[in-house]
C-alpha cells in the first residue's frame, strides 16, 4: 500500500508557515509499515485541489489530507474531495451532532456558519474531532478501472483539520487503528509492528554504521534504520510479527548487540534527549546544576530549562558575550559567587570570525564540581573541540557536547 499526503492552505504555499503535518503523518505511516511516496502542497484554489486529489488517486491507495475543513469561504476541502470523486456534498447528521456537542461543551450556541462543517461527500464517514469544530472525512472509493498500475481496487481519502494538535489527536483517537485494521484485512492476517529507538552521541553516522555492518542491512530482520539529527545518531529497530510478544522477542537480541557495540556512546531511548537524561540523573542523586555559557548565547540554559524531566536540578545560568575570550577559572569564580550548586557546566567563548576548516581554533566545554574549593581540582572534565562546522549547527553541537560531558562525568 502506498500513500500520498496532501497539505492544503494558502498559508503553506505562500511560505507563511511550514508544513509540519506531512512530516508528522509520514513518520506515523512508516511506523505502521506504510510508505509515503508523495507529499503535495496545494493552495486554497478549488480546481487545483481537485486536480491534486485526482492525481493522488492515480498513484496512491491511501491519501491523507490536512487543512481546509474550517467554516469559512476559503475552506474548500469538503467540496474538492466530493468533486474529485464526482459525488454531491450532503448534510451528515452524525457530523452535525459532533459539531453541536463541541459547542454545547463550550457553553455556546452554534453559529449558523458552522453548519457547513457537517457536510460530507456522499458515501463518506465523518471522523470525530474531540477538540475542534471540524469533523474529519473518511472516504473509501471503489476504482472504476481496477487493473490500474497494480493499485488496489479502491482508494481511501482521510481528511483532517490543519491545526496540528487536532490532527494528531484524531490520528491517535481513530486514524492509526482504522488504517491498521484495513491493512490486516488486506493481508488476511493481523500484523503487529513494534519499535525501539536508541540514541547515541559522539560519533558520526558513517562511523556508527561501520561499527554495526551486519544489522544495518536491508535483509536484516528486524530492520534497523539509522538517522542523524544535529549530531544525535538514532538507531531504529522495527519488528513485524503476529503478536507483540514475538516483536519484542525479535527486537531484544538486536538491541543487546547495539548496546554492546556502542557502549557509552548511547545516551537514551525513545523521547529522551540529552537534557532529559542529564536532568533525570541529577534528580535521582539529588544534585543541582548551574550553567555558564559564552559561545552558545543562552542555548544551554534554554535546553536544560526546557527538559521534560522535572527542572528541580536546575538552579540557573549566566550568559556571557559570545566572542569575548574568558578562561575557565574566571567562569568558575563567577558561577560560585552566584550559585550554591553541586555542578557548574561551562561552554567557553567562540573565536572571533567564522568557523574555518583551515584554522584550528577551539572552544572548551567543562564540568566542574562546584563544592570543591581548589580551582584545579574542581574541574572534573574539560574538553576542547575545534571550532568547525556549519554555523547553523555549531551552537547545538556545543550544547550537546556540554550535556554529554556532564552525563559521562557526574559523580553520585
Ligand atoms: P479550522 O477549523 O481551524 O479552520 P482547518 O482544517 O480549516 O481548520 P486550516 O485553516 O487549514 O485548518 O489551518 C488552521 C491552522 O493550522 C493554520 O493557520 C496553521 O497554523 C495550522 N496548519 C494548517 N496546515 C498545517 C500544516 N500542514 N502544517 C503545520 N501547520 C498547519
Amino acid at each position: 500500500m502506498q500513500a500520498e499526503i496532501i497539505s492544503n492552505g494558502d498559508e503553506l504555499t505562500s511560505g507563511k508557515i511550514l508544513d509540519t503535518n506531512s512530516q508528522w503523518l509520514s513518520i506515523k505511516l512508516a511506523e505502521i509499515g506504510i510508505t509515503t511516496l508523495y507529499h503535495t502542497t496545494v493552495g486554497d484554489d478549488l480546481s487545483a485541489m481537485i486536480g491534486v486529489l485526482r492525481a493522488a488517486a492515480e498513484r496512491a491507495d491511501l491519501i491523507l489530507w490536512t487543512g481546509g475543513l474550517g467554516p469559512t469561504a476559503d475552506d474548500l476541502a469538503r467540496q474538492a474531495i466530493a468533486e474529485s470523486v464526482g459525488v454531491p456534498l450532503e448534510k451528515n447528521e452524525e457530523s452535525m451532532r459532533f459539531i453541536q456537542e463541541i459547542f454545547q461543551r463550550r457553553g455556546q450556541k452554534m453559529p449558523q456558519a458552522n453548519e457547513i462543517q457537517a457536510f460530507q461527500p456522499h458515501g463518506a464517514m465523518p471522523i470525530r474531532n474531540p477538540h475542534g469544530t471540524a469533523p474529519g472525512i473518511d472516504f473509501t472509493v471503489q476504482r472504476k478501472n481496477t487493473s490500474q498500475n497494480g493499485r488496489l481496487d479502491f482508494f481511501r481519502i482521510i481528511a483532517y483539520p490543519g491545526v496540528p494538535a487536532e490532527m494528531k489527536e484524531m490520528w491517535f483517537d481513530s486514524g492509526q487503528m482504522s488504517i491498521q485494521e484495513m491493512l490486516d484485512r488486506l493481508t488476511g492476517q493481523k500484523r503487529v509492528l513494534r519499535f525501539r529507538t536508541i540514541h547515541s552521541f559522539g560519533l558520526g553516522e558513517s562511523q556508527i554504521e561501520t561499527m554495526l555492518p551486519d544489522i544495518i542491512n536491508r535483509n536484516h530482520d528486524p530492520k534497523v534504520g539509522i538517522t542523524a539529527n544535529q549530531a544525535t545518531i538514532t538507531l531504529r529497530i522495527v519488528a513485524e510479527a503476529v503478536t507483540e510478544e514475538e516483536c519484542l522477542k525479535k527486537i531484544e537480541p538486536t538491541a543487546t548487540l547495539i548496546y554492546k557495540t556502542l557502549g557509552d556512546l548511547i545516551f537514551g531511548e525513545g523521547d529522551d534527549r540529552l537534557q532529559e537524561v542529564v536532568c533525570r540523573k541529577l534528580n535521582t542523586y539529588g544534585k543541582t546544576l548551574a550553567v555558564i555559557e559564552a559561545g552558545t548565547r543562552g542555548l544551554l540554559a534554554e535546553a536544560i530549562a526546557g527538559s521534560k524531566e522535572s527542572p528541580d536540578c536546575f538552579a540557573g545560568g549566566i550568559v556571557l558575550p559570545p566572542k569575548q575570550p574568558i578562561e575557565p577559572d574566571e567562569m568558575i569564580r563567577r558561577g560560585r559567587r552566584l550559585f550554591n550548586v553541586d555542578y557548574l557546566l561551562l561552554i567557553g567563548a567562540y573565536p572571533s570570525g567564522q568557523p574555518d576548516r583551515n584554522r584550528m581554533e577551539e572552544t572548551f566545554v567543562a564540568v566542574v564540581d562546584a563544592q570543591k574549593t581548589d580551582l584545579q581540582e574542581s574541574v572534573l572534565a574539560l574538553q576542547k573541540y575545534p571550532y568547525v562546522g556549519h554555523p547553523n549547527i555549531i551552537d547545538d553541537l556545543y550544547v550537546k557536547r556540554a550535556m554529554n560531558l556532564l552525563r559521562k562525568n557526574h559523580r553520585r
